[in-house]
C-alpha cells in the first residue's frame, strides 16, 4: 500500500504569494531569516496576511538552525499562540518552522523525538504555510527536517508524513534575489532530491514520474538560471525544486544525504555544495546495482546511446560538466578541509554515516569498510571504482 503526501494546497506562479490576502487566521508566527528579512520579503508576507486580517509576529532563525534555537521558537510561539505558522525563507527556515510547530503542538516531545513512525497529532492548534525563496530544498512540500545538534555536531534527520505543509507558494518572485552561488548550491540538492528519490529502493510510479519531470527541467533550466538568472528558468527551477520535494517525500534519498548530513556537521559547507560534490561518487557508487534506473535518467534528459552502461556514463559527463560550470569543488579536499581535520575525523563521521536513517532509500548497502573508503574517494576526487 502507498500511501502519497502531498500539501492540500499548492500556489504557483507569478504573484502566487497574493493567495495570503484570502486566508482564514488570526495570528501568523513568520519564521524566517535575517536576510530573508533585509530583503523584505518577511514584511510583504505580513502585509498580505494584514490584507486577509491576520496580525503576524516574527521569529528568526540562524542558517542550519540547532536544537536550541527551535526550543526558542516554540516558546516564543506558545506565549503568542498563533493558529498559522508560516516557514519563510531557504530550507533552514522552512525546516525551523516545522520543528517550531511540532514542539509548539506538542510540548510533550522533544526534536529529536520526531520519527516516520510516531502519531504527532499536528493541525491543533495550527497550520503550516510554507514559502521557499530558494530553489532547492523542497521543504515547503516535503515530510522532512533537518535540525542541528551543536552539542553533537551532527544534524538530525526527521521526518514525519505530518510535517507535510498544508500549503506551499511557489512565487518565483523570491527565487529572482538569489546570487549565483545559492543557485548553484540549491539547484544542485534540487537534482540530488530527485535522482535519489528515482533510483532508491522506495521509489514508486508516482515519485517517479515527479523525479523524472524535475530532472528534465533542471537540466534545461539550471544552467540559465545561473549564467542570465532570466525569470522563466528561474520560475522553473523553483518548481523543479518542489517537484523533487513531492519526488523524494514519496521515495526517500540516499546515501548522498547520509553523508552530506553527516559530513554538513563535521566539516561546515553548505548543504546543497555538498550534494554537487558527492552526487557524482554516488552514481559511481550505486550504478553497480542500479544501472537501469540511471540509465533511465540518462534517456529522460534525451541521451541516446545503445547500452544502460554507456548511458550512465554519459549521465555521469553531464552532471561533472554541469558542476564544473556551477563553480561547485569535485572534492572534499578542494571544498577547504584540510587533510588533518579529515584523518582525524573520518572513523567517527564514517560511524554516524552507516546510522544514517536515509540509508534505507539508498540502492546499494553501505558498511563501515566501504564508507570509509567512499569518504577518502570523496576527499581526493577519485573515482569510485569498487
Ligand atoms: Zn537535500
Amino acid at each position: 500500500m502507498l500511501e502519497i503526501s502531498l500539501p492540500k494546497t499548492i500556489v504557483v506562479g507569478e504573484r502566487a504569494t497574493e493567495y495570503l490576502k484570502r486566508i482564514e487566521g488570526k495570528r501568523a508566527l513568520i519564521i524566517t531569516g535575517k536576510t530573508v528579512r533585509r530583503m523584505g520579503f518577511a514584511d510583504k508576507v505580513a502585509n498580505y496576511l494584514k490584507e486577509a486580517g491576520v496580525e503576524s509576529e516574527f521569529f528568526e532563525v540562524e542558517p542550519e538552525p540547532s536544537v536550541e534555537t527551535i526550543v526558542r521558537g516554540a516558546e516564543l510561539a506558545r506565549k503568542y499562540a498563533p493558529d498559522l505558522i508560516v516557514g519563510l525563507g531557504g530550507g533552514s527556515n522552512m525546516d525551523a518552522a516545522k520543528a517550531i510547530w511540532v514542539l509548539y503542538e506538542r510540548p510533550d516531545l522533544e526534536v529529536s523525538s520526531i520519527n516516520p513512525f510516531i502519531k504527532l497529532g499536528l493541525r491543533r492548534k495550527a497550520k503550516l504555510i510554507c514559502i521557499p525563496t530558494t530553489s532547492g530544498s523542497g521543504s515547503e512540500v516535503s515530510w522532512a527536517t533537518v535540525i542541528t545538534s551543536v552539542t553533537e555536531e551532527r544534524k538530525l534527520e526527521l521526518a514525519n508524513k505530518e510535517l507535510v505543509p498544508d500549503i506551499a507558494i511557489i512565487d518565483p518572485e523570491f527565487p529572482m534575489a538569489m546570487p549565483r552561488s545559492l543557485v548553484a548550491d540549491t539547484g544542485f540538492d534540487a537534482l540530488t532530491h530527485a535522482i535519489e528519490a528515482y533510483v532508491s529502493p522506495l521509489s514508486n510510479d508516482f515519485s517517479d514520474a515527479m523525479a523524472l519531470k524535475a530532472i528534465q527541467l533542471i537540466f534545461k533550466y539550471l544552467r540559465r538560471s545561473y549564467v542570465t538568472g532570466d525569470k522563466e528558468a528561474r520560475e522553473k527551477m523553483h518548481i523543479a525544486s518542489m517537484m523533487a520535494g513531492i519526488a523524494f517525500t514519496n521515495s526517500e534519498v540516499g546515501m548522498v544525504h547520509a553523508i552530506g548530513h553527516v559530513a554538513g556537521g563535521a566539516f561546515h559547507i553548505p548543504h546543497g555544495k555538498l550534494m554537487g560534490i558527492i552526487l557524482p561518487y554516488s552514481i559511481e557508487y550505486n550504478s553497480r546495482v542500479a544501472m537501469r534506473k540511471y540509465a533511465e535518467i540518462a534517456r529522460a534528459i534525451g541521451i541516446e546511446t545503445k547500452t544502460d552502461d554507456e548511458a550512465v556514463k554519459t549521465l555521469l559527463e553531464n552532471i561533472l560538466q554541469l558542476r564544473r560550470e556551477l563553480g561547485i569543488p569535485s572534492s572534499l579536499k578542494e571544498a577547504g578541509v584540510s587533510a588533518e581535520e579529515f584523518e582525524r575525523k573520518l572513523e567517527d563521521v564514517s560511524n554516524k554515516t552507516i546510522r544514517s536513517v536515509v540509508l534505507r532509500g539508498n540502492p546499494r548497502t553501505l558498511n563501515l569498510e566501504e564508507t570509509k573508503k567512499l569518504y577518502t574517494y570523496i576527499y581526493e576526487g577519485r573515482s569510485v571504482d569498487f
